[in-house]
């Protein structure tokens, strides 16, 4: 005995509105289970007939052929198999897969705006895996709509067959819409046509998830937890990295993650910088993630330190909406590293993983320590001076800089300046950094101003006796600086 189940493609009424935001595949189910068709192939027979020539070349036979083929590149495990067979109408259960063009659904009328239905049987009990198998699959194309092919954006009046077949044998595969499930997303596999006309990433995702990849044998690079990717946060800051875990598997010893079976890690790791709080979570992520947080060396002897399935409220899902972010928020300690592992809800994947940090750190109070200290000058007489400092502390310091051991009143800035300085202002300078838990005094700073050299023409001779020689004033200079510095000594 086998299950039936009918899936189909509306026309949308009015324009679809854009919808380009976080993707997010939905895979059909029975119950949790997926549904999957065994490895190997799909034998499908195209009914559609093979003419007349359609505007990009193809009859509506080569036109779902190329759908087929387009999918074949996109998964491993199964390869659909086309027979071109002659036009005609295909029948329900009878142990061949068709694709054909009819008025109504084995005797059943098509729903309003229903541009093509598949049909679907399943096995009534699941296999080992605990996956159901696909039996028999069929697309029926509905006639009461004028059908062509092409590519880009649709056209007037005009159904493109190959973007509806690529939607259809999607569910043939076994993903579902996923705007049905609340999601917003760029897929083929929307339940509403629009101008998408190949499957997108978030479709190549969800049939690799059912399939896997093509060629790829090989995980991401922070698949096992010894290779997971280091984190950098900063203090009071939020980080948001992406990933992907196209591929990624579960090691041997591994714990379960929020309690789910999962199947397909990556891993992150990250060391304290301060006490504090901290916020991960998958927002955006293209599945339905696992996400837990541990402490500990080896991935079969980890330290749950907090972990989550879904944060959505419970009453999401009452309708068929699916639940798939992850929060967790868990104290962490300044040094102790913690490992964050993201899964998939069984086994779920995506080429789109956003983990999101958020790190409120507790830093401790602690007295000012000078970064830099103000530095020794000389000078002429009439030089401007700046001294500065930079240093740290917390509560924020405050500053005070002396002249010789005394408090230079209202010079409470990390610089002083000093316009117009005469040899009176020559001294050691320093700057006292202080804020309630302790203070320091900086080293001290020299300031010397010497005496100007300048040659002049005026006022340096005497009374009367006419102007001296400039070599004379400047010797007489050269002489003052001489003996002001033997006093000095
Ligand atoms: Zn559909």
């Amino acid at each position: 005995m086998s299950n039936k189940l009918l899936l189909r493609t509306l026309l949308a009424a009015g324009a679809l509105a854009a919808a380009v935001l976080a993707p997010a595949y939905e895979v059909i189910r029975n119950g949790s289970a997926r549904v999957l068709w065994a490895n190997g192939s799909i034998p499908m027979q195209i009914k559609l007939g093979t003419t007349p020539t359609l505007q990009d070349g193809t009859n509506y036979s080569t036109s779902a052929q190329a759908a087929m083929d387009a999918w074949n590149a996109i998964v491993r495990n199964v390869q659909f198999a086309p027979t071109i067979a002659a036009a005609g109408a295909g029948g329900d259960r009878n142990g061949v897969n068709e694709l054909f063009f009819a008025s109504d659904v084995f005797g059943t009328a098509f729903e309003t705006n229903v541009l093509a239905v598949t049909t679907s049987y399943r096995s009534s009990t699941p296999s080992s895996d605990g996956t159901y198998r696909r039996t028999q699959s069929d697309i029926v194309f509905n006639t009461a709509y004028t059908w062509n092919s092409y590519r880009g954006a649709r056209q007037s009046g005009v159904l493109d067959l190959r973007r509806v077949a690529i939607h259809e044998l999607g569910h043939v595969l076994g993903l579902d819409h996923p705007d049905e499930y609340g999601q917003t997303v760029s897929a083929i596999m929307s339940s509403h046509i629009s101008d998408i006309d190949a499957a997108t990433r978030d479709d190549m995702d969800g049939a690799q998830y059912l399939y896997a990849v093509p060629g790829v044998t090989t995980g991401p690079a922070n698949d096992l937890f010894a290779n997971a990717t280091a984190v950098t946060i900063p203090a009071s800051n939020t980080v948001t990295l992406t990933g992907s875990s196209v591929n990624a598997g579960k090691e041997s010893g591994e714990p379960n993650h929020a309690s789910e079976a999962g199947g397909a890690s990556i891993w992150w790791k990250w060391t304290a910088t301060y006490n504090g709080s901290l916020e991960v979570k998958t927002a955006g992520t293209s599945f339905d993630t696992l996400l837990a947080a541990y402490t500990g060396t080896a991935v079969n002897a980890l330290t749950l330190v907090a972990s989550n399935d879904d944060v959505e409220p419970a009453s999401q899902s009452s309708s068929q909406t699916r639940n798939r972010t992850s929060i967790i928020t868990l104290s962490v300690t300044q040094g102790t590293t913690y490992y964050f592992a993201v899964d998939g809800w069984d086994g779920e994947w995506g080429s789109n993983v956003n983990l999101t940090f958020t790190f409120a750190p507790i830093i401790p109070d602690s007295a000012p320590t000078i970064t830099t200290q103000p530095l020794s000058q000389s000078v002429t007489v009439g030089a401007n001076v700046v001294f500065s400092v930079v240093a740290t502390g917390k509560p924020n310091p405050t500053y005070q800089w002396n002249k010789n051991g005394s408090a230079i009143a209202g010079a409470t800035g990390t610089t002083l300046s000093l316009t117009g300085v005469q040899t009176s202002d020559s001294g050691n300078y320093t700057v006292t950094v202080a804020n309630s838990v302790g203070s320091v005094t900086s080293s001290t700073a020299a300031l010397t101003v010497n005496a100007v050299s300048t040659p002049s023409t005026g006022g340096g001779g005497g009374g009367g006796g006419g102007a001296p020689s400039h070599w004379f004033v400047a010797a007489l200079a050269l002489a003052a600086l001489a003996r002001w510095r033997q006093r000095r000594q």
